[in-house]
Order: structure tokens, then sequence, then C-alpha cells
């Protein structure tokens, strides 16, 4: 038996630790397991399925007012509890505490947003739509609903799900990555903290048998997903065929176009945050940039090279890190192989990370930045998503030719442009087939109050995460037509089909 402490679930208010499978999870930056988490079996997801099932009525009928102010003191909790939930998220994910304190604080602007449901179920109203006839419609919560989320920022993407979700009046279930869970979880103790009743928010910890039976259960009405594509398409297909609702968020590969006018040394620096922060582990990240004309191609890897010489990579909690190790020794071995490939494939290996040591460290699963110059599109390492420390330069000779290469993607999460020339950036806006785009900004993550979601592949479904998407996600729609006719008054029938003709 394990002496390891254990990482239970969050059922109707209470933590519970049942017996079951359970599996390490360690700090990347030492290669040592550090904590346990169990792994549900259907058994005890059902049990939290049946918690927010019977959560729900009440929660339903509870003022949206009453549920934006749970949000409010929740967001309030959260800034006072940052620097634990950061150390959290450091601790197990690997990234630096400053990237972990960015990911929280764009987690509590979506506390935020759903602190302002009363405004946004408003609903839809027109006096007079027939002869004294009044119609509207309002948005009525589902019941209740699930959230599966990825290893990658396992405080925000949660934050994406479920504050909008209860907001609307469903109850919740969340099954957090089972590589990072711990800072998932103090959120819904914060979360009961702030005045969410017990069973309105569940969280069960756990793996593919979890999933599977929040897919199936009749009792859940819809389901948000974000991971890599495969498990998306899976989630989607399988979620659907039960006949739920499904958003599912999958992997990418973004690109970004430098223009021969753009500011080069701007660029880089944008370029080497979007690359290399959170080692690459970001849906959003720039994993590949088409440098237009050879001229600005040479200028960009050479910034880039300089700036690569200047990063600190180490653990994600000493002071001044830029970049902290991989999520998992897997992981690790996985982008490690990727440079391996890229090299086999012919692209120029400008900047080998693979002999990173960090002293202190020796089993810690850090890579340095890898840079390729020549990365050929067909290349193993331009097609698939890396999720690591790896910048690929594809050269091309005109903006047409770069976006061609783009739209192509399998992948249309997000992209930029860097550029002076206003006319190419509203050209490549208005036309390139990706979700979210930006325009001197790497990393074009929609505020809250936006939402977010990709293209082609990158997205299942119709409504993206957060925002006002999620309003429509999370409520269904009811169209309420009334009148009331004056008593003694007899009306005839009428056959035609009504009309305000
Ligand atoms: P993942 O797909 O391995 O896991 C995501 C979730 O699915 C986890 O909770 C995991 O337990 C569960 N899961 C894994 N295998 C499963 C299976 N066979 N059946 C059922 N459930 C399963 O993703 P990850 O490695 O945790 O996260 C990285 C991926 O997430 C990358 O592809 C990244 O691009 C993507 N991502 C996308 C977005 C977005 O908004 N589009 C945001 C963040 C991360």
């Amino acid at each position: 038996m394990s002496q390891l402490p254990a990482i239970g679930h969050l059922i109707d208010g209470k933590i519970v630790t049942p017996d079951s499978r359970a599996q390490d999870v360690f700090n990347p930056a030492t290669g040592q397991a550090e904590k346990r988490v169990l792994l549900a079996e259907k058994a005890t997801v059902e049990q939290a399925i049946a918690s927010a099932q019977a959560a729900y009525p009440a929660w339903r009928n509870t003022p949206p007012l009453k549920r934006a102010r749970v949000m409010s003191k929740l967001k309030n909790l959260l800034e006072e509890h940052a620097d634990e939930l950061a150390a959290l998220i450091t601790a197990e994910h690997g990234k630096v505490l400053s990237d972990a304190m960015g990911e929280l604080q764009r987690g509590i602007e979506n506390v935020e947003y759903a602190s302002y449901a009363p405004e946004l179920l408003k609903g839809e109203h027109s006096k007079n739509a027939g002869p004294a006839i009044d119609s509207w419609s309002e948005f009525q919560a589902l019941g209740v609903t699930a959230g599966i989320t990825p290893f990658n920022f396992p405080a925000m993407v949660p934050l994406w799900m479920w504050p909008m979700a209860v907001a609307c009046g469903n109850t919740f279930v969340l099954k957090p990555s089972e590589r990072d869970p711990s800072s998932t979880l103090r959120i819904a103790e914060l979360a009961l903290e702030a005045g969410l009743p017990a069973g309105v928010l569940n969280v069960v910890n756990g793996d593919k048998v979890a999933v599977d039976t929040l897919l199936t259960d009749p009792r859940v009405k819809a389901i948000s997903f974000v991971g890599s594509t495969p498990i998306a398409e899976y989630i989607y297909a399988t979620g659907c065929a039960h006949g739920k609702r499904v958003q599912a968020l999958g992997g990418a590969k973004n690109h970004a176009v430098v223009m021969p006018d753009a500011d080069v040394p701007n660029a880089v620096n944008a370029l080497m945050g979007a690359a290399y922060g959170s080692c690459g582990e970001r849906c959003m990240a720039i994993p590949l940039v088409v440098a237009v004309g050879d001229a600005v191609a040479d200028a960009v890897i050479a910034g880039l090279k300089t700036e690569i010489s200047k990063m600190q990579v180490g653990p994600g909690t000493a002071p001044g890190m830029d970049m902290g190790p991989l999520v998992t020794k897997a992981h690790f071995e996985k982008v490690r192989g990727y440079v391996d490939q890229g090299v086999k494939e012919g692209a120029t290996l400008v900047v080998d990370g693979r002999g990173l040591k960090v002293a202190g460290h020796a089993d810690g699963y850090f890579l340095g930045p890898c840079l390729f110059d020549n990365v050929k599109p067909g290349m193993v390492i331009y097609q698939e998503e890396i999720f690591g420390p790896v910048l690929g330069v594809v050269r091309v000779k005109t903006l047409q030719e770069g976006m061609d290469l783009i739209d192509a993607h399998e992948y249309g999460n997000g992209t930029c442009i860097f550029t002076r020339d206003g006319e190419a950036a509203r050209y490549f806006t208005d036309n390139i087939q990706v979700g979210m785009v930006g325009v001197n900004v790497p990393l074009p993550v929609p505020v809250a109050y936006h939402s977010f979601g990709g293209w082609k592949r990158s997205l299942f479904g119709d409504l993206s995460a957060y925002g006002p998407d999620a309003v429509r996600f999370y409520t269904k729609r009811k169209t309420i037509t009334q009148r009331w006719p004056s008593a003694g008054v007899r009306e005839g029938s009428v056959f035609a089909f009504p009309s305000s003709r």
C-alpha cells in the first residue's frame, strides 16, 4: 500500500476516498511521485451524478442573482488563494509560477463573467406578436451537465465550464486530468466555501472508466470536453449517440505568419513566449512560423537563436525561470522523439535542446528549447501536434502561399500575422480558415466575454467554450406564446395557419 497522500473526489459537498484503482501524480521538476490520485469506478461516478441530479431542482429555482453572488464570492476567494493555487499547479504541471498565475487570472475572469448571469439569462420578449398575443423566449437550464478537462490548464479550463453551467442553473460533474488534479479539486472546495450548495458541483477524478460513465448515463444532458483531437472526436461521437449536447475542443498546430515588413525584433520576442511559454504545452502555442521571403526567415532565425540563448530553464518554483519541465516522463520522451524525427526527415535543427541538464534536477522532465529551420509540409513535425518546446520555421514566397498551407492543415485553432500592412492583415483575418486570429498578437485567446473555439478538427460541435456561447450551450430555449381572451367573448374556429397576414 502506497504511503503517498491520496487525492479523492468531491461528492455531495464532501471529499471521499473510496477503495479503487489509483495512479501516481509526479512533480515534473524532480521526477518524483508525490501523491496518488484515485481513479473513480463506475459506481463512484454514478454517485456523483445522483448527487448532481438531487441538487438540481432547488438550484434551478434559486434566483439567478443568488447564484451569481456565489460566483462573486468565489472570485474573491480565488484571488485570496492565488499563491496557494499557483503553487499546486506548478507542483504537478511544471509550468513556472508566473505562468500558473496567468492561467489562474484568466480562469478568474470566467468566474467574473459567470457573475453577470442574471443579465445574460434575461431572454427575449415581444409584445403584440399577434392580436393581443405576447411571445417570449426564455433560456432554461438543462439539468446535470458534465466536463472533462486536459492537463495543460488544470485551473483555467475547468473554470471555462462549470461556473457558467451552474450560473445558468445546471448542476455539474467535473472529471479533471488525472495528471495534475489538485488545483482543480481545491478550487471546487473554495466554491463550497463561497456558498455553492452541496451537489451542485461534484468532482470525480479518474480515467476512461469515469469518462465513459458520464458519456453514457442518461441523467447527464450535456458534455463539455477539452483535450486532444482523437479523444475529442470519440467524446463527440459517443456523447451524441447517447442523445447529449456535446462540445469537444481538440488539438492544434498554430502557424504565425511573419511578413517582410514586420517589426522583426518585436515579432521574435512575441514568438519566444508563444512557442516556449508553458514548455509549448498550450493549445494556442505557436509551434510553426511561416516566414514570407528568405530575408525575413533569416532575420527571424537569427533573432530566435539569440533570445533562446538567454532563456532560463529550470524548476517552475525557482525565481526568474522562463520555462519549466514537460508534464510527464512519457510526454518528455514523445516530444524528444519528435525532435529526432525532424532531424531524420531533413529539417535543419538550429538549436538542439535535447542535451539540457538542470543542476540538481537530473530526474526532472526538462527538454531545452528546440528550433528547426526548413520545415516542410508533409514532414511529421509539420503535421502533428508536438505539444512541447519545439518551434519550426517554414519558408514561403508569398502571403497567399502561407495562407494556403494554414488552410490545408487539419487543425484550425489559432493563428496570427506579424505585419505593418493593414491591407495584408485585413485580407488574412477575413479569409483564413482558423477560429481565433491575431494581428501582431501571438496568443489571440479571446477574453472571457467573447468565446473560445477553433475550426476544422480543433472543435467538434457548434458552440464555442465560455462567454456568450456558454449561455447558449448550457441552456435550452423555450418560446412561450400567450393571450388572454376577454371572458365571455365567443371566438370562431380558424382553419387557416395562424399568421399576421
Ligand atoms: P487528452 O485528450 O489526453 O486528455 C483529456 C481528458 O480526456 C483527460 O481528462 C483524460 O483523462 C481524458 N481521456 C484521455 N484518454 C481518454 C480515453 N481514451 N477515453 C476517455 N477519456 C480519455 O489531452 P491532454 O494530454 O490532457 O491535453 C492536451 C491536449 O489538449 C492537446 O491536444 C491540446 O491541444 C488540447 N487542448 C485543447 C484546448 C482547446 O481549447 N482546443 C485547450 C487545452 C488543451
